[in-house]
């Protein structure tokens, strides 16, 4: 049984989804005004953990991550470049997807653009006005939260409180200082989208009911995002989608923990970041993705450098037992007999961590104590079998390649055929040959040299081989 915690209902519940067999999930994207910070990499990683599992859990997962495409933010930076929005929107989004790419995340089924769902969103916002839930005042369009029983649901935040503590603004032609904005009206040097109400452009909150009820429905299973977003723009995005379709909006809540870096929240505004583009010239994704994994998906995680090289150090493991597999499958078959794996009850540990709220931390665990098991068989079984190897293989396959991303039997094969690779082996023959012609001294520059650019060599009777630290 999997279950996972709903910040709806505070609770850990069952999944059980709209329809067998199938997950809508829809995660807040991003706003694409600059390069995404390691702090919404985090954010985007585990929503990538949770949609691969569910995917190995035999699911056909819907997976849809929006793009915020107009924005203030964007508007700014345009003015300060002295570009148009559309530009700095286009060259983010582009910066997005192609470092997605590099973190290893699987692309989403779907990412809606704002931009390119205005007849929807003005659609959304008269229906509201119909409804009695929404009002027009001089080109701008209001939710009203007063009209939606139910406002603070998710968040648990009291109306009587909020009103208590809102900031009463001069001239607004709200009702109430707490009614937010679905549609405002266009301002001068502003990209703006003719509708009923003049030009003008939506809020942010409206896209994101517009855009998850046209791909994933009016009532889908998965909606997450970073903490931050529980209030105001989750809560908004229910009091809209049920105020104008009448139903739940979303049965699971999901929410991750905010990356922190001295214990305070990593984030543009208080210029504590990294660009997910400068760490990954530092880490790989793969130590950044066992970095995160290393923490349930709901816990705060402070950022720090031991952290991180913690992390790569691990991998190594990994990776030394993918190129143990890999020597060893010189000489024998790796091939599947059909009997049960050597490792069942490491599958069976993992699933159970997993299935329990996608505790990651738990089940990298089970993949390190798993690490150890393979390397004592390989080490103690006496006539090592192809069935012994494909268990391995497979076990690491499922989980730390597919689900994890914190390695790739590819990516071996590719390094081991490069030509970094081949320049290393001519400079181990060049050590060898050396040695045979007495010329000790060079032999150990070679080798001193080489360690000092992270490259070890063990000397065996038959052979010298090389590892990367
Ligand atoms: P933004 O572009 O700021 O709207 O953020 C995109 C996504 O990253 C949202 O789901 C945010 O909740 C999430 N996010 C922003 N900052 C952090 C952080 N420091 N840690 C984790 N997630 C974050
Ligand atoms: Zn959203």
């Amino acid at each position: 049984m999997l279950s996972l915690y709903n910040t709806l209902t505070k609770s850990k519940e069952e999944l059980k989804p709209l329809e067998s067999g199938k997950i809508k999930m829809y995660v807040c994207g991003p706003t694409v005004y600059d390069y995404f910070h390691i702090g919404n990499a985090r954010s985007f990683i585990n929503s990538d953990f949770i949609r691969k599992y569910l995917e190995y859990r035999g699911y056909e997962v819907t997976f849809a991550m929006n793009l915020t495409d107009i924005d203030d933010k964007i508007i700014k930076k345009a003015n300060s470049e002295g570009v148009e929005a559309n530009d700095i929107a286009k060259k983010y989004t582009t910066a997005f997807m192609e470092d997605i790419h590099r973190l290893n995340v699987k692309p989403a089924t779907i990412y809606p653009k704002a931009t390119e769902h205005i007849p929807e969103i003005i659609e959304l916002t008269q229906k509201l006005i119909t409804n009695g839930f929404a009002y027009e005042s001089n080109g701008d369009v209001f939710f009203e939260i007063d009209k939606f029983q139910g406002y603070g649901k998710l968040s648990g935040k009291h109306l009587e409180d909020l009103v208590e503590g809102a900031r009463v603004e001069v001239n607004s032609s709200k009702k109430s200082p707490l009614d937010f904005a679905l549609w405002k009206s266009a301002k001068p040097g502003e990209p703006s989208w003719e509708s009923p109400w003049g030009n003008g452009r939506p809020g942010w909150h409206i896209e994101c009911s517009a855009m998850s009820c046209k791909h994933l429905g009016e009532t889908f299973d998965i909606h997450a995002g970073g903490n931050d977003l529980i209030f105001p723009h989750h809560e908004n995005e229910i009091a809209q989608s049920e105020a104008a379709n009448s139903k739940q909006f979303v049965k699971y809540w999901l929410h991750f923990g905010f990356l922190n870096i001295n214990d305070e929240k990593m984030s543009k505004s208080l210029g504590n970041f990294f660009t997910a583009r400068d760490l990954l010239k530092v880490y790989s994704a793969e130590t950044l993705r066992f970095f995160f994994a290393q923490t349930h998906y709901g816990a705060p995680l402070n950022f720090s450098d031991e952290g991180l090289d913690g992390a790569k150090k691990g991998l190594k493991k990994l990776d030394n037992l993918i190129e143990r597999i890999k020597e060893l499958s010189n000489d024998i078959e790796i091939k599947d007999n059909g009997a049960v794996s050597n490792f069942a009850d490491f599958i069976r540990l993992f699933e159970e961590a997993m299935d329990d709220d996608f505790n990651t931390p738990k089940a990298c665990g089970v993949l390190f104590d798993f690490l150890k098991e393979a390397n004592r068989k390989l080490d103690t079984q006496v006539g090592i079998d192809g069935k012994l190897l494909f268990d391995i293989k497979s076990f690491i396959s499922a989980t730390a390649v597919d689900i994890f991303g914190f390695t790739s039997f590819n990516k071996v094969v590719e390094s081991s055929n490069s030509l970094e690779n081949e320049l290393i082996e001519l400079l181990i023959s060049v050590r060898t040959e050396s040695k045979k012609a007495k010329q000790f001294q060079l032999a150990d520059y070679i080798r001193d040299e080489m360690k000092k650019l992270g490259i070890s060599l063990k000397d065996t009777k038959e052979k010298t081989t090389f590892s990367k630290d």
